[in-house]
């Protein structure tokens, strides 16, 4: 079985935010003071999401992403990626996460056989980056990274929003930091979600983005990512040292054409897509496990995938709440 969209596209791959809690409050993606907190009540449970898993991927969902707020944030998070591996043995299992709790979580996690994790890295400077997430502190970042990667997770790939004026001058630091530890650094173009989070100034262009490459390299692009061929990433190889780099131009050059995702959030709604704000809520059709009735509201919910973004008053929110 697989979901193909009104478009054409396949759809094969379900982000999941297992939480819209953060231990962090990134400029760009919480207010300070941080979001209206869901009740427990109000969130999926653990049983709930392998429940609603096992729907997806018997629609044709081949790669499942856990993501938030923060992931690890969420008690049992860990002991949760193991049953659900057991689960599901066969599927791409990923998450995307701000490291800082990995340093004890890495070695059960390595254990769930995770196809890769993305780790948010806006700086490598102490002072800067406990500025930008407001509360972190680098060094338990860069244990989560050492435990991950000790822990045998692999490939394990670095992202940055590059800002103006923020991490611009640093970029090269901050790759050379990724390289030197066999990490995939990833340039990420900072996405207009919410307009009152949203300094236009601070934006910075894939053209832009490249430029600033080409005096670090000589770089070659590779066709695909390797590792995943329909990822929204264009990856660079440096012709003399082989060294990658990859940039998500989420913004000036949309992959909308080969998007292959769906999203559920914390609470169990279904979105088609980042950049629309309809929501579809399932919570009460898992609680109830109406399989009929999902199964039905997620063909509804692809056909609402939009075929392109076009316009910034699209987005409504912050990431962390989306699942990003
Ligand atoms: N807490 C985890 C983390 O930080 O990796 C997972 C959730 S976070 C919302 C996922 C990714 O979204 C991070 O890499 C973060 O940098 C990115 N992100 C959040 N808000 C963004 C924005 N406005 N523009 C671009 N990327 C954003
Ligand atoms: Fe938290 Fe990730 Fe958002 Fe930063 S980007 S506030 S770490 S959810």
């Amino acid at each position: 079985m697989s979901i193909i969209d009104p478009r054409g596209r396949l759809i094969d791959y379900a982000r999941i935010s297992l939480t819209d809690r953060c231990n962090y409050r990134c400029v760009y993606c919480m207010p300070e003071e941080g979001v209206a907190r869901l009740s427990h009540g109000g969130i999926m449970r653990y049983e709930e999401i392998i429940w609603l898993a096992r729907v997806l991927v018997s629609l044709g969902v081949r790669h499942i992403r856990f993501t938030g707020g923060e992931p690890l944030v969420r008690k049992g998070m860990p002991e949760f990626l193991l049953s659900f591996r057991k689960e599901f043995p066969d599927i791409r299992l990923s998450l995307t996460t701000n490291a800082s709790l990995l340093g004890e979580a890495a070695p059960v996690i390595a254990r769930a056989r995770l196809s890769g994790i993305n780790v948010s890295l806006d700086t490598v400077d102490p002072v800067k980056f406990s500025a930008v997430t407001r509360t972190g502190d680098i060094r338990d970042v860069f244990g989560g990274i050492e435990a991950a990667a000790s822990s045998g997770i692999s490939p394990i790939k670095t992202n940055t929003v590059l800002m103006r004026g923020f991490n611009d001058a640093e970029l090269p630091e901050i790759l050379n930091f990724a390289w030197s530890l066999g990490l995939i650094p990833r340039i990420i173009e900072f996405m207009p979600l919410n307009e009152s989070l949203w300094a236009r100034d601070s934006f910075i262009g894939s053209d832009e983005i490249k430029s600033i490459l080409n005096s670090l390299g000589d770089w070659k692009p590779e066709k695909t990512d390797s590792q995943y061929p329909r990822g929204p990433a264009k990856y660079f190889a440096d012709r003399a040292t082989g060294r990658r780099v990859g940039i998500i131009e989420a913004v000036s050059n949309h992959f909308c054409e080969s998007c292959n995702r769906l999203r559920i959030t914390a609470s169990g709604k279904f979105r088609a897509c980042l950049f629309n704000n309809r929501e579809i809520p399932l919570l009460g059709m898992v609680r109830a496990r109406d399989r009929d009735a999902l199964t039905r509201a997620i063909t509804e919910g692809i056909g609402l995938k939009p075929a392109k973004w076009t316009q910034a008053s699209d987005g409504d929110g912050n990431m962390s709440g989306i699942g990003g």
